[in-house]
């Protein structure tokens, strides 16, 4: 069976998972059947879908007609044999219990037809187990989506033993129809990929707790401002459910020993029912306290050694059992728990000798079984880490944030963060810096085409991370980095487009200034959002703005620091060239490009260089700028911009 053999799809279980997977399915076209125990509990699912799906309309991600449609696709039912007595693939979504899943299998059994490939979407259960309880263990496999499953990416597929080759690829190939992106996973192991890369992680930090070593602020001060991971880890703790991350740590203990033994810490705050913020307190105090606050500066550099460490392990043990690669695991991790960077690449970065070392230490101080070097740990150290390190060629660049390509006469640069909003990190500044030499080179190129990866964004921006990260960095040479980077766009003597859908803000609005013509989709959105933490664009935004919607506008847009300027406010300034429909977007970007590229070069080279020397000299405005922002870093005013962000409230500047 391949894909297009799949018309009908199953989803068992019509709860947070279980509609939120029918919704993405109908979205795809699929007819789908989806099934509970009680009436009430379908409605209650297909309520939901209905809501989520107008949601998407509401934000022009969909049109009212593609959501009516969709919805009209899902059938729901209580009826075990009218919800599969004709489908291809079902997916099961039913409470996390061996017994329940069994019995659902059993009475599938009886009623779906022989050809249908059964999925489970089980976050923690061995698909080896599950499968054996059907009669088709050849033709089941894991299918785990992340929760909600409308809006996040990763699928992770996962083959039991007796799981056919064919089986996964039909899979992996329906993930990617319902727009998701899936990861293989080879092996059935405990807590897959992302669970198995997070759960010990916690478990961790846990113990540093328990054990005296960190405070609770100290560790999520680490994680999130230094080591720039989307929370802090007891922040994410308390957003899982502390009983959940509990609950796959024992499973994964009962596989594969002691060295993921539960911390006891984990173990009181789940016997005091203290889960997180559902039950209104876990690590932080949601109810009678302030919920979380994780400071600023009190990250400390050895945590940072020892949870990287952990984290590598981890993902050498997942390469040493041959249950997935390193740039798969990464993949993952960044799609699944929104990192900035993969766990195996952070390691690399962070030298796997150290990190080694670090464990060794460890190991022999606490004698704790957790700290035992992975023997692929060592094996990838020796290599040089996890890719291999130094056999990079001099000079060739390694795209990570960005995906690079010319496709006729179009160099395309596609910002490749979709996971974090396409915001721009220092990495991805030098990776456009080598993608516009390559274009230089090129005697094809005869346009650029930028645009951002998924319906999101073009870019929301600079990575806040990195801001906070900043104590250490030099911000005013960030700054001048990027305006001569960014500044280049307009150098190039061919024509340069920017495609923007979703959000363009920030430092995203600072690069699509850049381009020499902008288009948006309706649903896009603008602004220079830079005051609200105290800090000013810094990308060239107080220069090169102004010279396209003019002075007065260019300080309406920065000193309001809206993050909501339309599309069609926009082309009234003048600085969106042409909105078009979402439908139409792609294809009229390369309509446009082809054109621009088609165009006389020497012209337009001539053209560009022209308007670039008639300009003011804005060099020493730029200057003014990199300074201003270097100095802006110092202030304590940025802080409390950044810490207002974060907490969502109301900036109280001072001017200190
Ligand atoms: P849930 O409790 O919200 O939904 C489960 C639904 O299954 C309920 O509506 C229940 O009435 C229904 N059900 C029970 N027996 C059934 C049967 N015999 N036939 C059909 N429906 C039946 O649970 P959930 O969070 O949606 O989790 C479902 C599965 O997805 C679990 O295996 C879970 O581990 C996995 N999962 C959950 C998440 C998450 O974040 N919630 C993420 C990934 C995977």
């Amino acid at each position: 069976m391949e894909v297009d053999d799949v018309n009908t799809i199953a989803v068992l279980g019509a709860g947070n998972m279980g509609h939120g997977i029918a919704e993405v399915a109908a979205l795809a076209g699929y007819e789908v059947r989806m099934r509970d125990i009680k009436q009430e509990f379908v409605q209650d699912g297909y309520e939901s879908i209905e809501w989520s799906l107008n949601k998407l309309a509401e934000k022009e991600r969909i049109s009212q007609e593609q959501a009516d449609a969709a919805l009209d696709r899902v059938t729901p039912l209580v009826d075990f044999e009218e919800a599969v007595d004709d489908v291809d693939f079902v997916v099961e979504a039913v409470p996390e219990k061996m017994e329940i899943k069994t019995d659902v299998y059993e009475e599938l059994e009886e009623y779906a037809p022989d050809e249908a490939v059964f999925a489970s979407n089980t976050s923690s259960l061995s698909i080896t187990d599950l499968s054996e309880a059907t009669e088709r263990p050849e033709r089941f496999c894991g299918m785990h989506f992340f929760n909600p499953p409308v809006r996040m990416q990763l699928v992770e597929v996962i083959s039991g033993a007796h799981t056919e080759d064919w089986v996964l690829d039909l899979t992996e190939d329906l993930a990617e129809d319902f727009g998701k992106t899936p990861v293989r996973v080879r092996k059935d192991s405990p807590g897959f990929i992302v669970n198995r890369v997070a759960v010990p992680l916690m478990n961790e930090v846990a113990w540093l707790v328990h054990d005296g070593e960190a405070t609770v602020e100290e560790i999520d001060s680490t994680t999130k401002h230094d080591m720039g991971l989307p929370m802090g880890s007891f922040e994410l703790a308390d957003y899982v459910g502390i009983d959940v991350s509990h609950d796959v740590l024992t499973y994964v203990e009962s596989v594969l020993g002691e060295a993921y033994e539960p911390c006891p810490l984990l173990e009181g705050k789940v016997e005091n029912e203290e889960l997180g913020q559902k039950t209104g307190k876990g690590f932080y105090d949601y109810e009678d306290g302030e919920g979380v606050e994780i400071p600023m500066d009190e990250g400390r550099e050895d945590v940072e050694a020892i949870l990287l460490a952990v984290q590598a392990n981890e993902v050498a043990k997942l390469i040493g059992e041959d249950v997935a690669d390193a740039d798969e695991i990464d993949d993952a991790v960044m799609l699944g728990l929104g990192y900035p960077e993969g766990p195996a690449k952070m390691a690399d970065e962070y030298g796997l000798d150290e990190l080694v070392e670090t464990l060794e230490e460890r190991q022999e101080e606490s004698g704790h079984p957790r700290y035992e070097v992975a023997d692929y740990l060592r094996e990838a150290a020796e290599a040089g880490g996890f890719y291999g390190g130094g056999d990079e060629g001099e000079g060739t660049v390694e795209y990570d944030a960005l995906t690079v390509s010319v496709d006729g006469n179009v160099g395309h640069v596609r910002i490749d963060r979709s996971h974090r909003m396409n915001t721009i990190t220092t990495e991805m500044i030098d990776e456009l810096d080598a993608a516009l030499d390559g274009f230089v080179e090129d005697d094809d190129v005869r346009a650029v085409l930028l645009e951002g990866a998924g319906d999101q964004a073009f870019s929301a921006g600079f990575d806040a991370s990195t801001a906070a990260a900043g104590s250490g960095i030099d911000a005013a040479e960030m700054s001048r980095h990027g305006q001569q980077v960014f500044g280049r766009l307009s150098e190039l003597p061919m024509p340069v487009l920017a495609a923007v859908d979703g959000y363009c803000l920030g430092g995203g609005m600072e690069l699509a200034t850049c381009a020499d013509m902008r288009i948006a989709t309706s649903r896009s959105q603008f602004g220079q959002p830079e005051h609200n933490l105290g800090l000013i664009p810094g990308w060239g935004g107080t220069q090169r703005l102004r010279r396209i919607v003019g002075e007065g506008r260019a300080k309406e847009i920065i000193f309001t620091a809206r993050n909501d300027y339309d599309p069609e406010t926009m082309y009234d300034y003048g600085f969106v060239n042409e909105v078009v429909d979402v439908d139409e977007f792609e294809d009229r970007a390369w309509e446009l490009a082809r054109d621009l590229a088609s165009g006389p070069p020497i012209a337009q080279k001539f053209t560009k260089r022209a308007m670039q020397a008639g300009r003011d000299d804005v060099d020493a405005g730029l200057e003014v700028e990199s300074s201003a922002f270097g100095h802006l870093f110092e202030t304590d005013d940025l802080w409390e911009g950044l810490a207002a962000f974060e907490a969502d409230r109301e900036p109280e500047f001072e001017g200190k």
